[in-house]
């Protein structure tokens, strides 16, 4: 794995992940209540592994597998819950010093993200960290195909900058973002704050680690 440092130097724009990252979004709206309320919607008979899920993305795929409207009741509602946990939540500790710091330096932020792109943008707006990131691309439809690991959300970022994949890098705190990243051609950097984590993203070969988001400041 390549240091960090030089890695960021060789790239002119940072796609960031939202979970995680930016903020811990079911810090106070579980994702296990989201995910409850989510099943309730698609009905009794649910298979065993989706009902024992406490990640409403399981139950959005469920979801979509079932066909198109119950993939779009079920993906409006989790936008909903979504909107009402980031109101709930502050930014992760440091992150508006490093956008700030990527923005003065020449990159620009995009985030990249499996929530909802209302959601995001009302959270970047309410805490004053809007100005520092160029787009979102982040989901707007119901099709779990169009998310990470799937590359397209990164594609779509490459595209709205008028860049190229070379230029660009991923950072991300889960095995998705890594694998989108490298099925679109970007670099990635994986985020991982736990020793778990660690191991896991470590094992997808990513072309750097950091255990803290402050390990992506740059000196002067
Ligand atoms: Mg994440």
């Amino acid at each position: 794995m390549a240091g960090v440092e030089e890695l960021l130097q060789e790239k002119d724009h940072v796609f960031l992940d939202f979970d995680g990252p930016v903020c811990d979004v079911f810090a106070r709206l579980p994702s296990s209540e989201v995910a409850d309320r989510l099943k309730r919607l698609v009905g009794p008979d649910l298979p065993a592994d989706v009902n024992a899920s406490a990640d409403p993305f399981d139950v959005l795929r469920y979801a979509a597998s079932c066909g198109p409207n119950t993939a779009h009741v079920v993906e409006r509602q989790l936008s909903r819950l979504e909107g009402e946990a980031v109101a709930l939540i502050s930014p992760a500790p440091g992150v508006a010093e490093v956008l700030r710091e990527w923005v003065a330096q020449g990159f620009t932020v995009t985030i990249v993200s499996n929530n909802s792109v209302d959601a995001i943008r009302s959270f970047l707006s309410l805490h004053e960290l809007a100005e520092q990131v160029r787009g979102i691309s982040a989901r707007t439809t119901s099709d779990p195909a169009r998310l990470k690991p799937q590359p397209m959300l990164l594609d779509a970022a490459v595209r709205a900058l008028g860049t190229s994949p070379r230029q660009c890098v991923m950072v991300g705190d889960s095995a998705a973002d890594i694998l989108a990243a490298r099925a679109a051609g970007v670099a990635s950097i994986a985020l991982a704050t736990t020793p778990a984590k660690r191991r896991a993203l470590a094992a997808l070969s990513p072309d750097a680690l950091v255990t803290d988001l402050a390990d992506l400041r740059l000196a002067g």
